[in-house]
């Protein structure tokens, strides 16, 4: 080193450089977003190689995705040349732990071949398991008793460990029966699922001292980025592993834990002096990434959390533009304005991959989709499917497509059994044949094969009914919008008593998705034009590679940046989620607040903040309010404004004669209470006058940024 600054250091900052140089013993790393904690991460594990304190197959590194570790593997390997050969032990948690099983999975019961099942196999393992002991899989359903091992197994919790009222959370206290014969059912299928990857090694690392010792001894060095949104089985296995030299270096932020849902505790990093004393806490307090406006928006924002430890950061970067907050008329409005402002950015020359949409729900996504065909715009959705690809979707437009083609075997071939009806592979078959041999269509041949005994009575029978309730909906189809149409299905095929049932965290988002997809239908007069409109949406997902803007949850976003990032649909019950809220709770609030500043804080230059004053559900027309998170953003770097200059007059429309528009509107603010009154009065209360409007909250606001070179945002 000589006094000489290793290129891999060169950038850092005094605190940064500290927590590469301290390379040995614990190491916290706790600071606010942008402020360079991967950065720093990412040297130190140059440094450690380069200064062969450890071989790069020594250090055990773990980032939150897979391409999080290949920008790490990619950025080290750039300063310290490819004399390193891969780091086998950099990667996300799952993919570590299943590496790590391969050597091991004699010790659990299997062999070093062993399947990961993904979440469709899993189920339908459960099923069968449900099935063989006879419970009622309606009322009990796979997808719980799935959400519920998954908790348990990210606690590090065996069929052995429940207590009593864990077990009583499925089959009236058969949880942990349930749980036992799957762990049993899994291993004698050579099997396991991604909880298994961790808490297998958990369990051979308590029980079998000399495998916990091996890798206590190999791994010299402990990297774990985004630590605030560590599981307990991640943590405890963390901890067994860092035991013995304690060289365990890691960052995050307690304001962007986001995790909750998924088992995450972000008391992991809140008691990590305590878990390993001595350690040297690392504080970042200089923000690399956003404008001044940026990073007092979200710093602000975050303080009205009350649950945090408090951070103060700065910038040295130039003054921007205040975060722009725009309330338009309704959705199709937000995706309009939206892709006018990106065609804007592109036209300046902005690159599309340094664009962003951030939402809060999947379905969200469908509005910009479908805007973004219409005027040409490459985009791509990062962490998830595209809206018309997600199975619910597909599943409806299969039943669509049926109602306006008969002859869609493809269509018919993916629902004929989706809700299930006891229609099985073997009827499938007798169909397909049936077919083949009277060379008509699937449907109309399975209505003939009805009239035969080819098959049993019962397949017969739900055949019957399932083809006469086409012929039913064929012919409304002819009479009703498309989307009364589509409601109609969803409700009628059982579709929707099928998600009702479904208790597990997604199936929410799936009904979701349905809402959405029947809103996108509005805008068609027949159903044939809709379904045009998919072909070609279809058609475009095969479309080139190049720049796109990304569009993504915010969830994924974490530990990204974009220089443009847009937040469309901050509403009470969109962001806030409706779960948030109606469960009432402080965390829940805080953990939605804690998103917002994750979502902001992925800005470099510009945030654009957008709210609808309508939404459309099934083709009803609601207020919405703003979202709570606007006002509590510090008015002097947030720069409000509305497209709708006729506002007022507007909203007159939704008024009945003997309301007295005005009664509340004093008494009734937006902000804290999701309380629900009647149109008009939620849209007077959203404030859409026709002048921009300033949302300061005295005594809130931070130091001006752009008078000073460096400035503080003193939070919390
Ligand atoms: P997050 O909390 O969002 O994960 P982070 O703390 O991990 O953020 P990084 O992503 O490491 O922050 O860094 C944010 C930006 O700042 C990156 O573009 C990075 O290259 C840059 N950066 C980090 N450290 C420095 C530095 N010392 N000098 C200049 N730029 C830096
Ligand atoms: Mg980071």
């Amino acid at each position: 080193e000589n006094g000489d600054v290793p290129a891999y250091a060169a950038m850092l900052n005094e605190p940064q450089r500290q927590a590469v140089l301290t390379t040995e013993g614990p190491v916290l790393m706790l600071a606010g977003a942008g402020t360079g904690k991967t950065a720093a991460l990412t040297a130190r594990l140059a440094h450690l190689i380069a200064t062969r304190r450890a071989w790069p197959s020594e250090i055990l590194c773990v980032t939150f995705t897979n391409k999080a570790a290949r920008e790490m593997r990619e950025r080290v390997g750039r300063h310290i040349g490819d004399a390193v050969e891969g780091m086998p032990w950099l990667g996300t948690f799952h993919s570590i732990g299943a590496k790590m099983l391969r050597r091991h999975a004699e010790l659990v019961g299997l062999k070093s071949n062993y399947t990961i099942l993904d979440t469709d196999d899993q189920l339908r393992l459960l099923k069968q398991l449900i099935r063989d002991q006879e419970l009622d899989e309606k009322r009990w359903p796979a997808r719980q008793l799935a959400a519920l091992i998954d908790r348990w197994k990210n606690r590090g919790l065996n069929p052995g460990d429940l207590d009593a009222v864990e077990n009583e959370a499925y089959a009236n206290g058969r949880g942990t029966q349930f749980y036992k014969l799957y762990q049993d059912r899994l291993k004698a299928l050579n099997a396991c699922d991604f909880g298994d990857l961790l808490l297998h090694m958990l369990n051979i690392f308590r029980q079998h001292h000399d495998v916990l010792a091996q890798y206590q001894k190999r791994f010299k060095y402990i990297l774990v980025d985004e630590y605030q949104d560590t599981n307990q089985v991640q943590y405890l296995w963390l901890r067994l592993l860092a035991q013995e030299r304690k060289n365990i270096c890691v960052v995050g932020d307690d304001d962007q834990s986001i995790y909750s849902w998924r088992g995450a505790e972000v008391a992991n990093i809140l008691k990590f002096e305590k878990d390993f004393p001595g350690a040297a806490v690392v504080k970042l307090e200089q923000n690399y990434r956003s404008t001044p406006q940026i990073l007092a928006a979200a710093s602000g924002l975050i303080n009205a959390n009350s649950e945090r430890l408090g951070k103060t950061l700065w910038t040295e970067l130039p003054a921007g533009e205040k975060v722009r907050v725009v309330g338009v008329w309704d959705g199709p409005e937000e995706a309009r304005r939206v892709g006018e402002a990106i065609e804007r950015l592109e036209s300046e020359g902005a690159p599309l991959d340094e664009i962003a949409i951030l939402v809060r729900a999947q379905y969200q996504t469908r509005e910009f989709e479908d805007r973004f065909i219409q005027i040409g715009l490459n985009y791509r959705i990062v962490g998830g499917f595209r809206f018309y690809e997600r199975a619910e979707i597909r599943d409806m437009l299969a039943y669509l497509r049926v109602i306006s083609q008969p002859a869609d075997d493809l269509a018919f071939e993916r629902i004929y059994n989706q809700p299930k009806r006891g229609l099985g592979a073997k009827t499938l078959e007798v169909m397909q044949r049936h077919a083949r041999r009277t060379q008509a269509p699937l449907a109309a041949a399975s209505l003939e094969l009805a009239e035969t005994d080819e098959l049993p009575a019962r397949a017969r029978n739900t055949l019957v009914g399932l083809l006469s309730q086409f012929v039913h909906w064929r012919e409304q189809s002819e009479k009703v919008t498309p989307s009364e149409l589509l409601r109609m299905v969803v409700a009628e095929s059982g579709y929707e008593e099928m998600l009702q049932k479904d208790r597990s965290a997604e199936s929410a988002g799936r009904s979701e998705n349905l809402t959405e997809l029947a809103r996108a239908m509005e805008d068609y007069e027949t159903l044939g034009d809709f379904l045009e409109h998919v072909g070609l949406v279809m058609d475009n997902d095969r479309a080139n590679d190049g720049e796109k803007v990304t569009i993504m949850t915010m969830h994924a976003a974490k530990g990204l940046e974009f220089d443009h990032v847009f937040l469309p649909g901050w509403e009470e019950g969109v962001f806030p989620s409706q779960r948030a809220i109606d469960e009432g709770g402080l965390a829940s609030l805080e953990e939605e607040r804690r998103l917002a500043y994750v979502a902001i804080t992925r800005a470099k230059r510009r945030c654009t903040i957008y709210h609808a004053a309508n939404r459309r559900i099934y083709g009803q027309w609601t207020s919405s309010i703003p979202s709570r998170f606007i006002e509590e953003l510090p008015g002097d770097y947030v720069e409000s404004e509305t497209t709708m200059s006729g506002g007022a007059s507007l909203w007159r429309a939704n008024w009945t004669e003997n309301e007295d528009p005005f009664a509340h509107v004093s008494s009734n603010r937006p902000g804290r209470s999701s309380a629900r009154g009647p149109g008009w009065q939620r849209a007077l209360a959203s404030g859409y006058d026709a002048t921009p409007k300033r949302l300061a909250e005295p005594g809130k606001s931070a130091a001006s940024f752009a008078a000073k070179p460096r400035t503080d945002v003193a939070v919390g």
